[in-house]
């Protein structure tokens, strides 16, 4: 894997990957958020993108200019691989939205119901989807799933 670039385009088999990874601040692109499915479609959006194609599929990867192979079905596998290849797999501050990926930005409310008072704990709002993300019992999990690996 290209260590400069940090830009990465996730196979369709690795949408609970993407999500993963966007939590630890990746900018992980997920192939079905965009409607791709074609390898060569796959393989035109990571060279026009500039990213590193994710994929469980080894022929794919070898038509990639740049691809990690991930070999395993579960999720904590792959995370382990991916480590091993030397990504960062840490929690961060919140900074992309874990359903589009969107770039996070921190908001001071009014928040809808169900979202916490950003007085009471921080709150974070995707720019591109609107979605809102705290570390509330969700973040936990995943902190843990990682701290695990
Ligand atoms: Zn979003």
């Amino acid at each position: 894997m290209d260590s400069e670039s940090d830009s990465l385009l996730l196979d369709a088999m690795l949408g609970k990957l993407a999500r993963y990874l966007r939590m630890c601040g990746h900018d992980a692109a997920y192939v079905l958020d965009d409607g791709v499915e074609a390898d060569d479609d796959v393989l035109a959006m990571a060279r026009d993108e500039d990213r590193t194609l994710v994929t469980r599929d080894a022929q794919l990867a070898g038509r990639a200019a740049d691809a990690v192979l991930v070999e395993t079905k579960d999720v904590e596998g792959q995370l382990r691989e991916l480590r091993a290849a030397g990504l960062d797999l840490s929690l961060t501050e919140p900074a992309r939205c874990s359903t589009c990926n969107g770039r996070l930005e921190e908001t001071e409310g009014p928040t809808p119901e169900g979202v916490p008072d950003p007085d009471e704990r921080r709150v974070w709002r995707c720019r591109s989807c609107g979605q809102h993300f705290w570390k509330g019992s969700h973040w936990d999990d995943v902190a843990e799933t990682l701290a695990e690996l």
